[in-house]
């Protein structure tokens, strides 16, 4: 079978998720908190999704999380993705309250991946303008 990986799709940016991707582009990982009911705030709001205050302030994360729920995708994923098969999509619980991320689990066996266990973010340049944080097993 010939087929042809096309480009990758890449996130759009909001003008409230800036700071988020000039962050990621520097090797900084960022979530917003709350100044008013110091409720931490992600992925990237105009308004607090506790109080809907837009006191918001960006802090930056460990980037240590843990695996909270995951996926292997063996088949089937949109063509552009078809050469990464086997990959892992998880949902990582970054150490700060509240604060859960929808990524990839990277620089492992795919099949190693289990609940709970510990990562840390790593940062993957897709061009001049999007960096994007993924998560491989923390070293321990
Ligand atoms: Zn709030």
């Amino acid at each position: 079978m010939n087929v042809q990986a096309k480009p990758k799709p890449v996130p759009v940016i909001s003008s409230w998720a800036k700071p988020f991707w000039e962050a990621a582009r520097d090797g900084k990982l960022l979530y917003q908190r709350c100044k008013d009911c110091n409720t931490n705030v992600f992925y990237p709001r105009i308004a607090c999704s506790n109080c809907f205050s837009d006191n918001l302030e960006w802090v930056e994360s460990s980037g240590k999380g843990t695996v909270y729920t995951y996926t292997v995708v063996e088949s089937n994923p949109p063509s552009a993705f078809i050469q990464d098969l086997p990959f892992v999509i998880a949902i990582v619980k970054l150490e700060e309250e509240g604060v859960q991320m929808l990524s990839n689990i990277v620089d492992c066996d795919p099949y190693e991946v289990k609940c709970d266990m510990p990562v840390e973010v790593v940062f993957e340049k897709l061009n001049d303008e999007i960096t994007l944080p993924k998560f491989k097993p923390a070293k321990i």
